[in-house]
């Protein structure tokens, strides 16, 4: 090995993904063949442009893994048409909004503070930098996305695009509600459900495709895949804020969103992660997948409802998806705090801000916990239990965080990395 620097580095990782306990509601272990794929010979390959149309030659390889992923991305979602090019999931709706809007325009996002994304319109954002932002949040006194303040803000402010979907909201969304406010104003809509993916394409949740016009999402969370984006549609349709074609006919969404990705935002696509999505998108389709995203699911149930026994106060009282937020004020602790001492312990969550949090971004009032990493490692039930143990231990005095870690680096060895 010539760069025994970086492989040590690598391996010093992968130690600690191994030894300890990933709670971080955005991660996940990708499988051997995923990484094969992500680490293949196709990081070689130019191909701008899109399967039949590129700009480079020697594609004709490079367009059958493309159309691959892309035939078995349509079928796992039931979309009619899909854009697997996305480097990230803030790529994806990077080309989305180029594509839809001018700048300037008014966009209508859920509230980062309240669960949202960077990229629905914060004002550090490209989104709230180039187009006009507005948010509607949660209700103060059950957590539920408030959908009457949306459907106010919405009337009032007639924006062109209402984004929906979320980092850390462990509920379900009306999708269907959302549909009817943006068509009584002429707006688009955009799921954006780079968390909940996973669970979406197997049935597990409301299929936000029958309602939004557009739906984004990562495809490492709990998708399972590797790093990147990706864009979906259900059913194609016409521009409804013009750019007609010389022709004087308006472009179809589809070939919009194709010219949002490339030329519009990226440059050349990443062939060896399409390839890599490919396989995990083939993954998703088998039965394993199937129990898997149903166990996710479970798990979190049964960790939120531990914490509760516990007295933990979880923001809307509990989980309909992966992933859970805990407003630790009641704890007399913070967010910053529970991140730096869980850590010590090898327990890995992130800080997050409560809605209505009284602290700031960087030290906050909660704490985002997920169940998608430690059920690929082969967690159930009983193991939701013991790790709330070692979580409440550690938050309850801090003199136990070094028998804790103690304990959980020989329990988690336990369960092997790649075991789907
Ligand atoms: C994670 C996330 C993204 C961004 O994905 P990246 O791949 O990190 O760019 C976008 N939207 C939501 C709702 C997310 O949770």
């Amino acid at each position: 090995m010539r760069d025994k620097k970086l492989f040590d580095l690598i391996d010093q990782e992968k130690k600690r993904q191994t030894e300890g306990i990933e709670l971080i509601a955005s991660e996940n272990y990708a499988s051997d063949e995923v990484m094969a794929a992500a680490g293949s010979i196709l990081t070689n390959k130019y191909a701008e442009g899109l399967p039949g149309k590129r700009y480079y030659g020697g594609c004709l390889v490079v367009d059958e893994i493309e159309n691959l992923c892309r035939e078995r991305l349509k079928k796992l979602f039931d979309a009619s048409w899909v854009n697997v090019q996305p480097h990230s999931g803030a790529q994806a709706n990077s080309a989305v909004m180029l594509a839809i809007l001018s700048p300037g325009d008014k966009i209508l996002g859920f509230d980062l503070a309240h669960g949202g994304h960077l990229t629905h319109g914060s004002p550090v954002n490209y989104s709230g930098k180039i187009y006009k932002p507005f948010f509607y949040g949660v209700k103060k006194d059950d957590g539920i996305v408030d959908y009457k303040s949306l459907e106010v803000i919405a009337k009032q402010e007639k924006p062109k695009l209402i984004i929906c979907g979320a980092s850390s909201y462990s509920r379900d969304w009306d999708y269907k509600f959302i549909r009817e406010v943006a068509d009584s104003i002429g707006a688009l809509v955009l799921a954006d459900i780079a968390h909940p993916s996973g669970l979406i394409s197997r049935g597990l949740l409301n299929d936000p495709l029958d309602h939004c016009h557009i739906v984004t999402s990562t495809t490492h969370k709990t998708l399972r895949g590797p790093r990147g984006g990706i864009i979906m549609m259900r059913n194609d349709f016409e521009n409804p804020f013009g750019f007609k074609t010389p022709k004087g006919t308006t472009k179809l969404m589809s070939s919009l969103l194709d010219s949002g990705v490339f030329p519009g935002t990226q440059g050349g696509p990443l062939e060896h992660i399409i390839g890599a999505k490919a396989v995990a998108f083939e993954e998703a389709l088998s039965d394993k997948y199937l129990e898997y995203v149903v166990q996710v699911k479970k798990n979190a149930n049964v960790m939120s409802k531990e914490f509760i026994n516990r007295g933990y106060n979880i923001i809307s009282g509990g989980t309909e998806n992966h992933l859970m937020l805990i407003d630790l004020r009641n704890k007399n602790i913070t967010g910053k705090w529970a991140e730096e001492n869980l850590g010590k312990a090898d327990i890995t969550i992130n800080k997050n801000m409560v809605p209505f949090d009284t602290e700031s971004p960087f030290v906050t009032s909660g704490m985002r916990i997920g169940t998608a990493a430690i059920t690929t490692r082969g967690m159930i039930e009983d193991d939701m239990v013991k790790i709330v143990e070692f979580i409440d231990r550690v938050i309850n005095d801090e003199n136990e965080i070094t028998a804790v870690k103690k304990e959980i680096n020989s329990w988690a060895i336990k369960f092997p990395l790649h075991k789907q």
